[in-house]
């Protein structure tokens, strides 16, 4: 129910956490993050509070990444456990994704994607939307962006998402529908959250997702947003939070 994402120069973990913590007034049931510094990437999650993560996370999480997700969920598919918890890895382990919403469709999805050979470890309808980004991503060679583009096209229901991808350590990917996001522009550095609340501290300069619309975060590069349906550029518009 609440998303936070980091990349640039800081170290992501208290980014991330602190910006769970901020967001735990929207209700959840678990909640979990996954760091990269580029070489590895690390994963915790538990069901329970933000508090009963920070404790666990300290003990799995050894690395520190200037890349860093974080998600508290509200069980919509499967039931609230540890493994059902956010982020999912795809079948490969390279894309690492945590969601916000419902995928309506994933029950057919599922089955097509268990015929081409996918295995499921959670009973969430994210791990289904993580799989089918990454088919998309092999059978057409595309780039994250490109495949969380046309795999999102796919399907129906509301999202607020953050994906990564092992082999482009500089780069995240976000997309909207239905569900809140919010990106902060800093120095060479951005933030994603469910609201601004997470970053505020760190940036005024904010940028709503409008529904329907993807962007593409490069650590040191200019934020490029498109519209999901017809790949069309929008021009970013950058809102000066007051504090
Ligand atoms: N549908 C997803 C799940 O059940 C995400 C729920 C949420 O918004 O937290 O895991």
């Amino acid at each position: 129910c609440g998303i936070v994402g980091y990349i640039g120069h800081r170290e992501a973990y208290p980014v991330v956490v602190k910006g769970l913590q901020r967001l735990e007034y929207r209700g959840y049931d678990s909640a979990g993050v996954a760091l990269y510094d580029g070489t590895e990437i690390q994963l915790s999650k538990t069901k329970g509070k933000v508090a009963d993560l920070d404790t666990k996370a300290k003990a799995e999480i050894t690395l520190q990444g200037t890349l860093g997700i974080g998600h508290t969920r509200w069980a919509t598919h499967g039931e609230p456990n540890d493994v059902n918890s956010h982020p999912h890895y795809s079948n490969s382990g390279n894309l690492v994704i945590i969601h916000n919403g419902i995928i309506e469709n994933y029950e057919p999805l599922r089955r097509e994607l268990t015929k081409r050979g996918y295995t499921f470890t959670s009973d969430t309808d994210t791990e289904v939307l993580v799989n089918l980004i990454e088919d998309v991503k092999k059978n057409h060679d595309l780039k994250l962006g490109k495949a969380v583009q046309i795999a999102l096209n796919q399907v129906h229901g509301a999202y607020a998402i953050v994906v990564f991808d092992k082999t482009k350590p500089n780069e995240i990917v976000v997309a909207k529908l239905g569900s809140p996001l919010a990106i902060g522009v800093g120095e060479d550095e951005f933030f994603v959250a469910s609201d601004a609340s997470p970053f505020i501290e760190y940036t005024n300069n904010a940028i709503y997702l409008e529904d329907e619309e993807m962007a593409i975060l490069r650590r040191g590069k200019e934020i490029k947003i498109r519209k999901i349906k017809d790949d069309s550029l929008v021009d970013p518009y950058v809102q000066e939070l007051q504090l």
